[in-house]
């Protein structure tokens, strides 16, 4: 996204380097077929260190190796957050990037295709498609009756400063097809003369000039690449830690003890790591009107054909934002509803009929961290996500369960349930539900915070996005955030890359 809007000046030479293959999978274009992308070339893979507080778990995490990165596979929620995610980055980094100033920069990546009353949130005519769902499926409308009926507000529009309530989800889809950053930015950027891009090129470190970052060594691709001008890191949440790591740059005390020369002190490269967890709770759906085998050949075609039907569900079709208690400025949990039984990532297909309201933690107090897993750059790095390490994370995750499971009483979605779906043990008491939570709970793929920003100087980045001790080297993507959104990362990683743009050109000058 960020070479595309770089090269848009003729006089700036952008080199794009992507560690993985083109985005040429036709799986990649089909929205409901995301999770057969899981563990295979487009995906790096990882997987976290074991997790106490999950029974000892160590979890699966997808990432996106392709172009367009994680937005080549994810589930194509286009969710912004709540205007205090971005007062609150205000107050970590300045009120350039609180709500009032920031929101602009959402506007200008969108192109809505919905309805647009005259009030609309949303900008018309910018890169990335944002549709509401082409075909949503009927259970989708149980979920919001079920939510209308238990008192939740529901809303015209999901992407308003204040995003308390139900609604269906937009989805960044063009006529039912997936539209990735690399769709809606780097395709028409591609041909220029001045954007290099270098597919299965990995950057295995930076190249420093005393202070000053020089460049990039790659493997794959054209060896050493001398910036002029600057390096930017975009390589994601677990990426740019691990590279910024790898060079040098971080907590001296564990480089030292990984047998890496200490370029730069930066005690927070790779902590504050938040994400994300949820739990499924899963019922089985008496009816075949779900998800369940919906990639058949009729279906197949009605895609192919009309960019229509079951195949163009992205499986979330529709969020309720709630609070765990009344008194909290935000909401605290969202509730996501999938016309099928999410279980394992969807890796194993599911046989039953079933649908998901998955339960997320949207302000987990836990922290986890990133480190070196070794000293080669192919060696992955060591993953600790810190999952309900704070005893109040499990509370407040259970109390959404509470919630979700009053939702699946309500008249509306109670004809279409028959009982609970493994490992959803049904409605027990808290012990018992805890026990399911840590048995059962995983990602919902967010990881963001690792390189955080600040004006304090302890932050990795300043609010310019420019690595603190270091010159000529910025990181703009999820790993800046200073803290986690109460929606999906996405849609904050995109205006945040828009916003860096303008600041690498104003500095430029
Ligand atoms: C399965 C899944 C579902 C998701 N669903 C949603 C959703 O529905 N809505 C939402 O808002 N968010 C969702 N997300 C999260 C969202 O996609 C990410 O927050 C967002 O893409 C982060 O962008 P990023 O630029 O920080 O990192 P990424 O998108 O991960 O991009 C990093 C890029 O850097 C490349 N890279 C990394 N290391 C190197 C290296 N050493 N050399 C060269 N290249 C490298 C990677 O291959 C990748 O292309 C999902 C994520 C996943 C994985």
């Amino acid at each position: 996204m960020l070479a595309a809007r770089l090269s848009e000046d003729p006089g700036v030479r952008v080199a794009l380097v992507e560690s993985g293959p083109r985005d040429r999978k036709p799986e990649i274009r089909i929205p409901a077929a995301f999770p057969k992308l899981f563990k295979t070339a487009y995906d790096w893979d990882f997987t976290t260190a074991k997790q106490e507080a999950l029974g000892g778990r160590a979890l699966y995490w997808p990432r996106g190796h392709t172009l367009g990165g994680s937005s080549s596979l994810n589930a194509m929620m286009w969710v912004r957050g709540h205007r205090a995610d971005y007062d609150a980055w205000g107050e970590a980094a300045g009120p350039e990037w609180a709500y009032d100033a920031f929101v602009r920069y959402f506007r200008r990546a969108e192109r809505w295709t919905g309805p647009t009353p005259r009030d609309s949130v949303y900008g018309t005519d910018g890169p990335l498609w944002i549709s509401p769902l082409r075909d949503p499926s009927p259970l989708t409308f149980a979920f919001l009756a079920a939510c209308h009926d238990r008192g939740i507000t529901g809303l015209r529009e999901l992407n308003g400063p204040d995003h308390s309530g139900y609604a269906t989800t937009p989805v960044n889809q063009r006529k039912g097809r997936r539209w990735s950053a690399a769709d809606g930015y780097l395709k028409p950027a591609a041909r220029r003369p001045n954007l290099d891009i270098f597919t299965q090129t990995r950057v295995c470190g930076l190249e420093f000039e005393g202070k000053r970052v020089a460049g990039v060594v790659t493997a794959g691709g054209p060896g050493t690449l001398t910036a002029r001008r600057e390096v930017i890191l975009s390589a994601g949440a677990i990426g740019s830690p691990h590279l910024l790591m790898l060079s040098g740059i971080g907590d001296p005390e564990r480089l030292r003890e990984a047998g890496v020369e200490v370029k730069v002190a930066s005690p927070d490269v790779g902590r504050h790591l938040q994400d994300h967890l949820a739990y499924a709770v899963t019922v089985r759906c008496p009816r075949p009107v779900t998800l369940t085998g919906a990639d058949t050949l009729p279906n197949l075609g009605r895609f192919l054909l009309r960019g229509r039907g079951p195949l163009t569900s992205n499986l979330g079709e529709a969020v309720a934002f709630v609070r765990t208690r009344p008194d909290l400025v935000a909401p605290d949990i969202e509730l996501v509803f999938a016309p099928a039984p999410f279980v394992d990532h969807g890796l194993t297909p599911p046989t039953e009929h079933g649908l998901t309201i998955g339960v997320v933690l949207l302000q987990p107090v836990g922290e986890g961290r990133i480190d070196l897993g070794g000293t080669a750059a192919t060696t992955p790095p060591r993953i600790d996500p810190g999952y309900l390490t704070a005893e109040e994370d499990l509370r407040r995750l259970l109390v959404g369960v509470r919630r979700a499971e009053q939702l699946l009483a309500t008249p509306a979605l109670a004809e279409h349930t028959a009982g609970p779906l493994a490992p959803y043990p049904g409605v027990v008491d808290d012990e018992a539900l805890a026990a399911a939570m840590r048995g059962s709970a995983e990602t919902l793929y967010h990881p963001v915070g690792t390189c955080r920003m600040g004006s304090d100087e302890g932050s990795v980045t300043d609010p310019r996005l420019r690595v603190r001790g270091a010159e000529g080297l910025r990181v703009v993507d999820a790993s800046v955030m200073p803290r986690i959104t109460r929606g999906h990362t996405h849609a904050p990683t995109v205006a945040l890359a828009e916003k860096a743009a303008e600041l690498i050109r104003e500095d430029a000058r």
